[in-house]
């Protein structure tokens, strides 16, 4: 199959001028790149002992999903704010224009639980760092965290990894 970064659209200027918006859509409307996308993330982490894949909103979701099941672990849903419905912990970080806040269910996993945090893509790592910062909250264990694209001129997975040893990505967008 060809290079999974071939099934990845490239959408200048979206949403604001200037960004060069990396649309993974594409990637998951092919099956073959989808599966071999959660292969991949699923060779890196099978032997950690996953017992809770934790996907941030929205785009992943659909990786994190997908994965979860192949490893055998459970989901934790990471929303932005009020679109949980019982009692939740929230985390707000700063973006590049203002602030957001994500939540997660209390209750979504025990202290201990060993927990992999999963999303489409890492760029400054602010959105990264807050979901971990979540994670630690209800005392679980971040054992890595995997995302299909990497921005790493924007140092966010770097970063990431003074928090959390294992951070994987299976495609690199050099510039931005
Ligand atoms: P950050 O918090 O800067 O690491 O941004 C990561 C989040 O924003 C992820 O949920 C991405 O889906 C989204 N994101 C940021 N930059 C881009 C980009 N250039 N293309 C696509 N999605 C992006």
């Amino acid at each position: 199959m060809k290079d999974l970064k071939s099934y990845i659209r490239t959408v200048p200027d979206f949403p604001a001028d200037g960004i060069m918006f990396r649309d993974i859509t594409t990637l998951y409307g092919n099956p073959a790149a989808l599966k071999h996308a959660v292969d991949l993330l699923f060779g890196h982490f099978r032997n950690d002992r996953v017992q809770m894949v934790a996907g941030i909103e929205a785009r992943g979701f659909v990786i994190g999903g997908a994965l979860a099941c192949r490893l055998g672990a459970g989901f934790v849903p990471i929303r932005k704010k009020g679109k949980l419905p019982h009692q939740a912990v929230e985390e707000s970080y700063t973006l590049e224009y203002g602030e957001a806040t994500l939540e997660m269910h209390l209750d979504a996993f025990g202290a201990g639980d060993r927990v992999l945090l999963v999303d489409d893509l890492i760029a400054t790592g602010g959105t990264a760092d807050a979901a971990v910062s979540l994670i630690d909250h209800l005392g679980g264990d971040v054992v890595g965290a995997g995302f299909i694209v990497d921005l790493p001129d924007l140092g966010g997975a770097a970063k990431l990894r003074d928090r959390c040893e294992k951070v994987v990505s299976l495609v690199s967008f050099e510039g931005d």
